[in-house]
């Protein structure tokens, strides 16, 4: 059977070229006898191939020398407790900018934590667009700033970092890293989960600034401590191996195809030419400001919502798939992270084309 286009927000579709490579390796990974899964995660094997994978980010990223990576389980749902518990004291005020669901459920699971307030958020325009710097209410001795660079449900997007000053700036990159080139040195910790845009999910990439490690609270639980978990490479206990091992051949695979200023260009055409088509009829639409738009995740509805169930089901019958959008949303979600070649977004916008001229 051959392979479909699938658009799902996470997890999402892999490189084809990595899916063989790790197939081709399965049972026998580098003629050792048997595959990655089977590795000790402390055999000099597995060791090689974390650092790898490591170095590999470091280079995509250009990630500076005093910034640590750590590759970690719990998603990026666990860093939204893990982030107050080592950035600041119960009594610290942490600032939130708030633009859609997932920046929400971190300022909601923060407040638990410290003084989490959110110094500005789009609600007035319905998550629709980014909130104007000139309105954030930034508190000066915060312990740090929170944002997420990409709404994946929403389909907002900053395209720009914003301002923190002095204060740290923390991301939840998990829909966005990797999808073009960022300046590592802005930020003082980015997260991610691995399953949207850099490999199967189970593992969680942390990108942290020297500094900000050793600062954790008394009743951290180590697991979520980065500090010895840096000191132990990321290995407390048993890490995530083979899902460690397939985000090195994701890594791998955006090096060899121009890394990520190749990619951002790529991104970039794909979005335009798919909001292109939104924009360019009456039948599509999408609800947010032309330049907080996703690169990543476009969400569009359909003039008539009594065609949403047709839509989907003669899309996946072209082999255009998981075009659902979110059960809070509604509509239509067209999810094109990295490895969502641009034939699959013409594939797309050719059919969008096709089933208006039928039922538009
Ligand atoms: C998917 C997603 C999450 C949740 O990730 P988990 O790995 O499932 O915890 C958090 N933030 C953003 C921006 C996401 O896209």
């Amino acid at each position: 059977m051959a392979r479909v286009h699938n658009f799902s927000a996470g997890p999402a579709v892999l490189p084809l070229e990595v899916l063989e490579t790790a197939r081709d390796e399965l049972t026998d990974w580098n003629g050792c006898g048997m595959s990655v899964m089977e590795l000790s995660h402390r055999s000099k094997e597995f060791i090689g191939i974390a650092e790898r994978a490591e170095s590999a980010l470091r280079q995509l990223l250009e990630i500076p020398d005093n910034y640590r990576v750590l590759f970690l389980q719990g998603g990026a749902t666990t860093q939204f407790g893990a982030v107050p518990f080592n950035l600041c004291g119960p009594d610290d005020v942490a600032d939130y900018l708030v633009t859609g669901s997932w920046s929400k459920k971190a300022v909601a699971e923060a407040k638990r934590f410290c003084r989490a307030r959110v110094a500005a958020d789009s609600q007035e325009s319905n998550f629709t667009e980014v909130p104007d710097p000139s309105e954030w209410a930034l508190d000066p001795d915060a312990a740090y700033v929170h944002y997420t660079p990409n709404e994946t449900i929403g389909g907002v997007e900053y395209h720009s970092v914003p301002d923190a000053g002095s204060v740290p700036l923390v991301a939840d990159m998990s829909s966005t890293i990797l999808s073009r080139p960022i300046e590592v040195s802005r930020f003082g910790l980015i997260y991610a989960g691995a399953q949207k845009n850099i490999g199967p999910a189970g593992l969680t990439i942390v990108i942290v600034r020297d500094d900000l490690l050793g600062t954790a609270r008394d009743a951290t639980p180590r697991m979520m401590d980065y500090a010895p978990m840096a000191e132990a490479g990321s290995m407390l206990n048993t890490p995530p191996t083979f899902a460690w091992y397939m985000a090195g051949l994701v890594f791998d695979w955006l090096l060899d195809n121009g890394g990520l200023v190749a990619m951002g260009e790529t991104n970039l055409a794909k979005s335009q030419l798919l909001y292109g088509a939104i924009d360019g009829s009456d039948f599509y639409s999408n609800p947010v400001r032309p330049d907080c738009r996703s690169w990543m995740n476009v969400p569009f509805t359909l003039a008539d919502p009594e065609l949403d169930g047709i839509f989907l089901e003669q899309a996946a019958v072209e082999g255009l798939t998981n075009l659902k959008g979110h059960r809070s949303a509604g509509g239509m979600r067209a999810s094109i992270y990295n490895a969502m070649p641009i034939t699959g977004v013409q594939a797309l916008v050719d059919f969008m084309a096709d089933f208006e001229a039928r039922h538009g």
